[in-house]
């Protein structure tokens, strides 16, 4: 079976078609999902215009399940069966969750070999584990998407708090393939904000994302090195978020009903909701408004008419503003930086809106946060961005720049060379392709070795598969359209296919390119190809020169047994001797003799050639008039 041969070396990757895919922001309070049109990351929203989506999921008494804003109307009415902050127990125990006081939910202890020591909830659906909970939130982003853009995903990046440990994220990947995605990676949140700002583009710094969502505080702080981003730290209260800023309101409320009743009774549970909702929506009005009116009828009929300025919900909250800062200092404090190290801040999650807060955050780091896109979007947006890119659908200059791979991929070729695809150093993702063509007549199969490492010879790199594209259609030396892709994702997994063009046949196979490579072998290939560089281009171009004499004998042998007769015997002796004195050259080693004996065959079968085209031209129009001829 003969090997590839490259048509031309050196092809670039052609435009992929467009894929559907999406980033995935599976949030606490809410969740989006997003994706780029146009070269644009956009957030997509369901058929009534609502882009957020509460990751909220009720169990209904007629065996369906309401995900979003459905579910959570009926929250206070059957809290039992309406999960929600699901997250807070993804890839938990019920050991982990310390605090159970004001959780409705009835947990269980999983007790299968799979889910031992996992909690369950009991719902009146049965017992249901957070991770068949989150995957009713990603099956509804998922159809959102689907609908939306009018086709099936190929994939999709969901984001995970950096913090999050092994479990959590196996949790995540977990949901998500019970919600039937295909996860492309999942990133962490931080980062996912630093890509929606582009800052992966930016010079190289450091950068901090304070995210302060519904229920939780996180502070990363990340470098960026030549376009990757390196978590320095991390901090931040798990029980600290817009919810506490509510709760705030709700306790002042509660004593404003006090002040005004002599028989006050401690609320049920509905009116602690309704009220709750109240004091939410009264927190975000005061984000634009100076004073916010907090008007509802509890169940045991009073009225409540209050109305809470902008200064007094300041003075109520600002011991939840600089409890924020406290982690903020320990992870500046980790990360041995002071704030003015600090290149910019994004802010990220919806309670971020508050002025109090972005006053806080500029204070502290002398310098005006990010704000510029929307703080719910923007780890969504982010994730769209990785997403398009782990796709294939973005031009191979504007790739994320997340990691490298470190030695070059390549393949196989004539003479045992290796042709590098993908080179050392390329940035993940990354897909190359890259076009042969078949060596011999007839050849309907073709090997195909995988490599890796920076010498010019297959024996010197490292084999890392091989794998056989069979059925290609018999053709013409040359005529088959063979494309090899090579794709590297950011987990690092290097896939690679071959597809015959004109016949469509393909085959494929994932390979681990660093697997079982230390970074001391890694080193010793790399210093073996940087000693060992002038060597391999010589033989590097022996090679060449043999494999390039080897196609033009078998050609020309071919073509003295088909038309010998066009030749007189003097023209064919001499074409004879040159082939023999080729053929002798081929046994020694010397790449500049074998080329000037092909130039020589090549000369002396010059007129050869001509007198056979000639031929064959009078063949096919041997018998046929010229109306008959489709000129
Ligand atoms: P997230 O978890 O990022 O969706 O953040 C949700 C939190 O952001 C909730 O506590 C919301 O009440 C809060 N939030 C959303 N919009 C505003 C706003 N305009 N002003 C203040 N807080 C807001």
């Amino acid at each position: 079976m003969a090997l590839l041969q490259i048509s031309e070396p050196g092809q670039s990757a052609a435009p992929h078609q467009h894929k559907l895919a999406v980033g995935i922001d599976l949030g606490t309070t809410n969740s989006l999902v997003a994706t780029v049109r146009s070269g644009m990351s956009t957030v997509l929203q369901d058929e009534y215009g609502h882009a957020l989506l509460p990751s909220v999921v009720r169990y209904l008494p007629n065996g369906e399940i309401a995900v979003g804003h459905e579910a959570q109307a009926q929250q206070s009415s059957d809290p039992v069966n309406t999960i929600v902050s699901v997250k807070r127990f993804m890839g938990r125990s019920l050991n982990d969750i310390a605090d159970r006081a004001h959780i409705p939910y009835r947990f269980v202890e999983g007790t299968d070999a799979q889910s031992a020591r996992l909690l369950l909830i009991q719902t009146r659906a049965g017992l249901k584990s957070p991770v068949e909970i989150s995957a009713e939130i990603l099956k509804t982003l998922k159809a959102r998407a689907e609908k939306s853009l009018g086709g099936e995903l190929v994939g999709a990046v969901i984001t995970v708090p950096a913090y999050f440990d092994d479990a959590q994220r196996q949790a995540t990947k977990d949901a998500a393939r019970l919600a039937g995605l295909n996860v492309l990676r999942l990133l962490n949140e931080p980062t996912a904000a630093a890509v929606a700002y582009g800052l992966d583009n930016a010079a190289e710094g450091t950068y901090v994302i304070y995210d302060l969502g519904g229920g939780t505080f996180d502070v990363s702080i990340l470098k960026l090195t030549k376009g990757v981003f390196e978590v320095l730290a991390t901090n931040g209260d798990s029980a600290l978020g817009g919810d506490d800023f509510d709760h705030r309101i709700y306790c002042w409320v509660l004593d404003k009903i006090r002040e005004n009743s002599s028989n006050f009774t401690p609320l049920g549970e509905q009116d602690t909701r309704l009220l709750l909702t109240k004091a939410r929506q009264a927190k975000e009005w005061l984000t634009d408004n100076f004073e916010a009116q907090i008007v509802c009828r509890l169940s045991n009929g009073t009225l409540v008419d209050v109305t809470l300025t902008a200064p007094q919900f300041v003075e109520l909250t600002q011991h939840l503003v600089a409890k924020t800062l406290s982690p903020t200092r320990k992870a500046m404090r980790d990360a041995n930086l002071t704030p003015g190290e600090i290149k910019g801040v994004v802010l990220v999650g919806g309670a971020t809106r508050m002025p109090h807060i972005r006053h806080a955050v500029q204070e502290y780091f002398k310098q005006e946060p990010l704000t510029n896109l929307d703080p719910d979007k923007v780890v969504a947006l982010g994730a769209a961005i990785q997403a398009n890119a782990l796709a294939g659908n973005r031009s191979d200059d504007d790739l994320l720049l997340l990691d490298v791979t470190p030695l070059s991929l390549g393949l196989e070729t004539m003479g045992g060379l290796v042709e590098k695809i993908i080179p050392r150093n390329s940035t993940l993702p990354i897909a190359r392709a890259q076009e042969f063509t078949t060596f011999k007549d007839g050849q309907t199969a073709m090997s195909i070795h995988v490599l890796q490492g920076e010498r010019e010879l297959v024996s010197d790199c490292r084999s890392l598969a091989r794998f056989e594209l069979r059925g290609i259609p018999p053709m013409a030396a040359g005529a088959a359209r063979i494309r090899v892709t090579f794709t590297v994702d950011a987990d690092g997994l290097l896939s690679v296919s071959a597809r015959e063009t004109t016949s469509n046949v393909q085959a494929n196979i994932v390979v681990k390119p660093s697997y079982g490579l230390s970074e001391e072998q890694i080193l010793a290939m790399l210093q073996s190809s940087f000693s060992a560089a002038e060597s391999d281009k010589q033989a590097r171009a022996l090679a060449e020169a043999k494999v390039e004499a080897e196609s033009l004998l078998t050609a020309i042998n071919a073509a003295l047994e088909r038309d010998g007769d066009l030749l007189n015997s003097i023209e064919r002796q001499e074409i004879v001797s040159q082939i023999n004195a080729l053929q002798g050259l081929l046994q020694a080693g010397n790449s500049h003799a074998i080329h000037q004996a092909t130039e020589a065959l090549n000369t002396v079968t010059e007129s050869f050639a001509a007198r056979r085209m000639d031929a064959s031209v009078s063949r096919a129009l041997a018998g046929k008039n010229l109306d008959s001829l489709e000129l």
